[in-house]
C-alpha cells in the first residue's frame, strides 16, 4: 500500500470563542471562523483523517515530498523524515503542524487494521478521569471575573461529575493581571467550596519570577492543590529545578517549551519538574509523545498530558502509568462543551456521569465527521 495523496480542504462555521491579544481564548459573539480537514489517501481507497489547518507552501514543499509513495504503516520513518525538515523551517513546519499529519496516518493505520488507535499504541484502559480546564479569567458579568466566580463554577463543574479542577487564572491584557494575590484568592475560594475531595490544579501566568513562583506554591500547598504547572518561562529550566527545590508542591512541565522528547529527557534528569508534561500539539504528534510517556516511565514519573482531543486521549489510553488526568475543555460558564462543532456528528472525549472520559472503539482516532457540512461550507482545497 502506498500513499498518493495528502490534502487540505478549509471550510468556514460560526464560531462563538475568540482569541485576546496574548493568545488565550474567551467567549466571543458569533463569527465567521475557518476550519481544515486534512485528509491522507492511500492506492487501496483507505484514507486517515485530522483537523487543522496547514499552509499549502508548507503541504507542497515540505510534507508531499516525505509522504508521497510511502507506505502509510511506516509512521516512524515518516516522523524522521519531518522531523528533518524541520530545522531550519521550524516557522511553517512547527511541530503543531507535524502533529496534525502524524494524527491522520495514525487514523488511517487504524482504519486500515480496523482497530482504534490507543489499541494499536498498546491499549492499557479504555476511559481516563477528566479534569474541567477553565479558560483563562475574564471581565464578563456570569463569567470568570472573580473568585467567587470560578468557585460557582467548580461546583457546577463537581456536579457534572468532573473528579478535578484545574483554573487558568487572569493573564495580560486582562486588566490588574498578573497578580499573585488574585490567583491565590479564586483558589482559596474554590477550595472553599468544592471542600477537601476534589482534586485542583493551578495554570496561573507564564512569566512570574521566581519569587512569585514560590508564594502563588506555598499559598497552594497550604489549600491542597494536586499541581501547578508553566508558572515561570520555561526557557530557564534553572528556575524551575530551584522552584521544585523549594516546594512540596508537585511542579508540572514543560509545556510549552520546544525540543520534544530530548527537552524533556533534561528536564527529567535534573530534576526540573515532579510530573512530566507534553501534549501531541507541543511535541509534534501521537509517534513523539508516546516517547515521552516511555521516559516519564522509565524515570518512574507520573506524566499528565497536555491538551484534549482524540491524539492525547488515545495516548493516555495506551499509558501504563496510574495517575493521569485527561484535560478536559476549555471550559467556561458561557459555552457549550457538549455541543459537537459542526464538523462532527458528536463530541470525542464524551463523558460519563462520574468524571470519566471514554475512547472510541471505532477504526482510527474514532472521528465521526459531518462531510455533508465540510461540502456545504467549502471554501478550498489543496
Ligand atoms: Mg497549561
Amino acid at each position: 500500500m502506498k500513499i498518493t495523496g495528502i490534502g487540505v480542504r478549509t471550510f468556514r462555521y460560526m464560531s462563538t470563542t475568540g482569541r485576546d491579544s496574548e493568545g488565550h481564548s474567551h467567549p466571543a459573539p458569533p463569527h465567521e471562523a475557518l476550519q481544515g480537514l486534512i485528509t491522507i489517501q492511500t492506492d487501496e481507497g483507505a484514507e486517515g483523517y485530522a483537523f487543522g489547518r496547514i499552509a499549502e507552501g508548507t503541504l507542497q514543499g515540505a510534507i508531499r515530498p516525505v509522504l508521497l509513495g510511502q507506505d502509510p504503516l511506516y509512521r516512524e520513518r515518516i516522523w524522521q523524515g519531518l522531523r528533518q525538515r524541520q530545522r531550519l523551517n521550524l516557522s511553517t513546519l512547527a511541530d503543531s503542524v507535524v502533529a496534525l499529519v502524524d494524527m491522520a496516518l495514525w487514523d488511517l493505520t487504524g482504519r486500515i487494521l480496523g482497530q482504534p488507535v490507543f489499541k494499536l499504541l498498546g491499549g492499557y484502559r479504555a476511559r481516563v478521569p477528566a479534569y474541567a480546564s477553565t479558560m483563562c479569567g475574564d471581565d464578563l458579568a456570569g463569567g470568570l471575573d472573580t473568585p467567587d466566580a470560578y468557585a460557582r463554577f467548580a461546583l457546577w463543574c463537581r456536579d457534572q461529575g468532573y473528579p478535578a479542577f484545574k483554573l487558568h487564572t487572569w493573564q495580560p491584557p486582562m486588566p490588574g493581571a498578573p497578580d499573585v494575590r488574585r490567583d491565590l484568592a479564586a483558589c482559596a475560594a474554590v477550595r472553599e467550596a468544592v471542600g477537601d475531595d476534589m482534586v485542583l490544579m493551578l495554570d496561573p501566568y507564564h512569566y512570574y519570577s521566581r519569587e512569585e513562583a514560590l508564594i502563588l506554591g506555598r499559598g497552594l500547598e497550604k489549600l491542597g492543590f494536586a499541581w501547578m504547572e508553566e508558572p515561570m518561562d520555561e526557557h530557564s529550566m534553572s528556575s524551575y529545578v530551584w522552584l521544585t527545590q523549594a516546594l512540596d508542591l508537585p511542579i508540572c512541565g514543560p509545556e510549552t517549551a520546544e525540543g520534544k522528547m530530548q527537552v524533556r529527557a533534561e528536564w527529567a534528569k535534573h530534576n526540573a519538574v515532579d510530573l512530566l508534561r507534553g501534549g501531541v500539539g507541543d511535541v509534534g504528534g501521537i509517534t513523539p509523545l508516546m516517547k515521552v510517556v516511555h521516559l516519564a516511565e522509565a524515570f518512574g514519573m507520573s506524566m499528565e498530558v497536555h491538551g484534549g482531543g482524540p491524539g492525547n486521549l488515545h495516548v493516555l489510553c495506551a499509558m501504563g502509568i496510574p495517575g493521569a488526568f485527561y484535560e478536559r475543555g476549555l471550559l467556561h460558564p458561557a459555552i457549550d462543551y457538549e455541543e459537537p462543532p459542526p464538523w462532527l456528528n458528536q463530541i470525542t472525549d464524551p463523558m460519563d456521569a462520574r468524571g470519566n472520559v471514554h475512547a472510541s472503539h471505532a477504526p482510527g482516532l474514532g472521528w465521526d465527521i459531518n462531510f455533508d457540512y465540510i461540502e456545504q461550507h467549502h471554501i478550498a482545497a489543496y
